[in-house]
């Protein structure tokens, strides 16, 4: 029976073991997600400096086609004063020719303006760009490790279920079957310490005839309150007797 005891203390080291591990392995997509959400935050702030330079390059090849547009009618109209009659006319069309010589100007004007902006925008775009990119490269270095670690992780997690499956390989079947049980109604370690009369999973009072029987390694007893298999510190330096 203390033999048994000493699996069932081995079985609970594997277990906590198991759990912490499953629980590593769980939070693994969690982190990935969460890595890839700030990627895609950066990504998403570099592109809205970009959309701002798109806008601006898209007002100034608007004022281009403006002034063009212009200079288009401004030739036009002089051609046409090459073919007025009278001196009203003349004076009648060079004063509109006027007007929109004014125009031309500050169509001039406001290209130049658009297009030092722009010039100096591309430096903001290409640091915006730059600040993105070191950014997704330490992100995606990050989701590397975290991939490789979850991989290791899952190593020794298989590990630990096969030496579970030895050391269940080597209990009797009531045992086991008790463990069994306990494993699919406990969330967590199905198996627990006793401490002064108290199981040390849900602090519950055993019985002082479970407990007696328990600390003596008479029998195998599950806690009456979280169900967990219980057992008693075995000193691993004894003999099995
Ligand atoms: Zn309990």
């Amino acid at each position: 029976m203390k033999a048994l005891y000493l699996f069932l203390n081995d079985l609970k080291r594997i277990d906590e073991k198991v759990f912490r591990l499953r629980q590593e392995l769980d939070q693994i997509p969690v982190d990935l997600a969460a890595l890839d959400t700030e990627i895609g935050k950066s990504l998403a702030g570099f592109q809205a400096v970009k959309t701002q330079h798109d806008d601006l390059e898209k007002s100034v090849r608007k004022a281009e086609s403006e002034l063009r547009e212009k200079e288009d009618f401004l030739r036009k109209a002089e051609s046409k004063m090459m073919e007025v009659k009278t001196n009203e006319e003349y004076k009648a069309a060079q004063k509109e020719n006027e007007t929109h010589k004014g125009e031309k100007e500050q169509l001039e004007e406001r290209v130049l303006g658009l297009l030092s902006e722009l010039e100096g925008f591309k430096k903001t775009v290409k640091e915006a760009e730059g600040v993105h990119q070191k950014r997704a490269a330490e992100l995606t270095e990050s989701k590397g490790k975290l991939q490789e670690e979850g991989k290791s992780i899952q190593r020794s997690y298989e590990d630990l279920l096969e030496k579970r499956k030895g050391v269940l390989s080597q209990m009797d079947p009531n045992t086991k079957s008790l463990y069994e049980k306990a494993s699919q109604t406990v969330k967590g370690v199905p198996i627990s310490k006793i401490d002064k009369g108290m199981c040390c999973s849900c602090n519950v009072r055993i019985r002082p005839q479970l407990y007696n029987e328990v600390l003596g390694f008479k029998a195998v007893h599950r806690c009456p309150s979280c169900y967990r298999i219980l057992v008693a510190p075995v000193d691993e330096t004894e003999a099995l007797s």
